[in-house]
């Protein structure tokens, strides 16, 4: 896999393609920034793989967590074909990270030797020997190694941090140890996790050690939405990636707010999880924040927004994330469709949006779906926020090409949820 960079503009991001993403399915890329496809035990939640493929632009790589798999390992064993073809998932790059984005993992579980995961029946503790063993009968084509990333409570001392840094780097050495001896795995590419906390040093070290391994990529772990401020986490990740090799790929785990990508992207990330617009249709939400840059002629002769209604929407965005509270509550930028007042708006989801749900549907009929907990709801709901997020990707990638990202940024900040209504 390499990364092939055709802009970097410092403290602006980078944009970029990771082409040969995998050895058996070379002709696969990533256009970075992207994000990956998010899916429980490699399905796209509400989705079938037939009307998932109806999307444009689906990202080529596919996400499944090792809390879903490690509970069916026995199953895999015996089927030997690896997930991909056990999942039905024919044509996809596989990759398998240790947790689960979009669930809650308590912490004070780990120790010098394990981690633990969370599946549907309960805590499993894999040891890097259990982990390995998960991975050759997953056979993904990257894995994020075992990391003990128990750092991001507020107030975690020093020397804990430390003590993950440490463990992380020898859960790395021992995994790529065990890998180099498994001959399923000898087409199988590694991301190293980056761990660190909210130490400055510890990150660098966490960074600088972690990239004298033979890792493909990086993750950047502890940096989940609702665990630190806003800015300390942008200089944090602006100095970890100014330490990491420019021609790897950086990875955000548990980051997908509209304007929190913006900002990670700014200090240097490329790949994200796509967990976010399954978190805001499992709320019975809809996507509508805007993103165009290209003057709409509609709204052309329309006044600018309040400047007072505009820094308070600001405002919300800014200090809504500090609570891990967040993660199941509304954001600014999508709208609550079970709320009374879409019980007669006859409109799409967003106006001009082409998804098969705005093309066939009004927010009424979202809105009666979801009050009768009709299951067309969930289908009908994914399919938008997929094709809303997915479509906020391209338009960030193609406002990195034109130089208009701080355009994009105020577009996306200050037309969150309201724009629409
Ligand atoms: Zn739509």
């Amino acid at each position: 896999m390499h990364l092939e960079l055709t802009r970097v503009v410092q403290g602006s991001g980078r944009l970029g393609v990771l082409r040969g993403l995998s050895r058996t399915r070379p002709h696969h890329s990533l256009e970075t920034p992207g994000c990956l496809l998010y899916t429980h035990l490699g399905s796209v939640p509400h989705l079938t793989q037939d009307t998932l493929h109806t999307l444009k632009d689906l990202p080529s790589v596919t996400q499944v967590t090792l809390s879903d798999i490690a509970e069916h390992q026995e199953v895999l064993e015996s089927f030997k074909e690896g997930f991909r073809k056990f999942a039905g998932l024919h044509d996809t790059v596989l990759y398998c990270s240790l947790h689960d984005p979009a669930a809650l993992c308590p912490a004070g579980y780990t120790t010098n030797k394990t981690v633990s995961v969370w599946g549907s029946g309960g805590r499993m503790e894999l040891t890097v020997t259990k982990f390995m063993s998960l991975q050759k009968c997953t056979q993904p084509d990257w894995y994020t190694s075992m990391a003990d990333g128990e750092t991001w409570q507020v107030n975690t001392t020093r020397k804990r941090v430390r003590k993950s840094v440490d463990r992380t780097l020898a859960h790395l050495d021992e995994c790529l140890l065990l890998h180099h001896k498994l001959p399923e795995l000898e087409e199988v590419s590694v991301f190293g996790v980056v761990e660190g906390g909210d130490i400055v040093d510890e990150r660098l070290r966490s960074a600088r050690e972690t990239a004298k391994r033979p890792v493909v990529g990086f993750c950047l772990d502890g940096f989940q939405t609702g665990f630190m401020e806003p800015s300390v986490r942008a200089q944090l990740i602006a100095a970890v990636t100014e330490e990491l090799p420019e021609d790897k790929p950086r990875l955000l785990p548990g980051v997908g707010r509209p304007d929190e990508v913006l900002a990670c992207v700014e200090a240097g990330v490329d790949v994200f999880e796509g967990f976010f617009p399954f978190q805001v249709t499992e709320r019975g939400c809809a996507l509508c924040f805007r993103f165009d840059v290209t003057p709409d002629p509609e709204s052309a002769g329309r006044a600018p927004p309040a400047v007072l209604e505009l820094n308070k929407e600001e405002e919300v965005v800014r200090n809504g994330n500090v609570n891990r509270d967040d993660q199941t509550q509304m954001t600014p930028f999508e709208i609550n469709l079970k709320d009374k007042r879409y019980e007669d708006d006859f409109g799409p989801l967003v106006k001009g949006c082409g998804c098969y749900s705005c093309q066939n549907h009004q927010r009424a009929y979202l809105h009666h779906l979801l009050v009768t907990n009709e299951l067309l709801a969930g289908v009908l709901l994914m399919i938008h926020n997929t094709s809303h997020y997915l479509g906020f990707f391209k338009a960030l990638r193609a406002a990195l090409a034109s130089d208009q990202l701080e355009l994009l940024k105020r577009r996306v900040m200050e037309a969150g949820g309201r724009e629409s209504d």
